[in-house]
């Protein structure tokens, strides 16, 4: 069973992690736009569900989401605000220390954001640099493999999953109200041949910002999506704590 940090007190939270293996989990997510279709926390929503549900198998501490994240390359949509990858990097050591006093032994952030990777990659190397809690960042493990099994639509790019299929089906599971299929559409913009090696603007060749296409969205696939990435999450944060246990 899981403690949500913010819904109890610091005693429910002491006596948790005194209890347990001490581990708190972090979502770490965005405010960015997915498309006219799906709300600008997409993945917040997505990282939110996932690390809750992670919390609830491993007996962790839940701390509430990051809602902003890296998002450098959705500028030109109104409503994305991007944070620097300095201050993501930032926000995260920060956290990871504060839970020292927490009495907190083990430290996890389930990553929402493509533009995280980099700077939470960082934040955990700092974090076990400094020895005084191990860190780790999970981006999705599992997910690619159940991706490549269910999706029925083309990907605009190989590997990018944005307002198409994929993340439609995610949030129709975890939110069906936030999503508009009447604003449904699909697109395969023409990229530009360095995209992926040169950080780009994505609005001067996508107008919608939806990559590929959401027509063949679904609930269960969302479902079967997050339960594989749930799944390989689990083993990798096993392994952590094993790893990690002190005797
Ligand atoms: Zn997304």
């Amino acid at each position: 069973m899981s403690v949500r940090a913010a819904d109890n007190s610091w005693t429910d939270v002491a006596a948790h992690f005194a209890a347990t293996a001490g581990l708190a989990i972090l979502p770490f997510g965005a405010l960015e736009q997915h498309g006219p279709h799906l709300p600008l926390a997409t993945d917040t929503l997505t990282a939110e569900r996932v690390a809750a549900e992670l919390a609830d198998r491993l007996d962790a501490v839940l701390l509430p989401a990051i809602a902003y994240g890296e998002t450098w390359n959705n500028a030109g949509y109104p409503g994305t605000v991007s944070l620097s990858p300095a201050t993501v990097t930032a926000i995260a050591v920060d956290i990871g220390r504060s839970l020292v006093h927490s009495g907190a032994r083990a430290f996890a952030i389930v990553n929402g954001d493509w533009g995280n990777r980099a700077p939470l990659t960082e934040a955990v190397r700092i974090l076990n640099d400094e020895r005084d809690i191990p860190a780790i960042v999970l981006d999705y493990p599992g997910m690619d493999d159940a991706v490549a099994r269910l999706r029925e639509s083309r990907p605009a790019f190989a590997g990018l999953n944005h307002a198409e299929e994929v993340e439609t089906s995610i949030i129709l599971a975890i939110s069906p109200g936030l999503v508009h299929p009447d604003r449904y559409e699909s697109a395969y913009p023409d990229f530009p041949d360095d995209f992926g090696v040169r950080p780009m603007q994505l609005h001067p060749f996508s107008a919608s910002g939806v990559f590929g296409d959401p027509a063949t969205a679904s609930a269960a696939k969302g479902d079967a999506i997050l339960a594989a990435t749930i799944d390989a999450s689990q083993q990798v944060l096993r392994d952590f704590l094993a790893a990690n246990a002190t005797a």
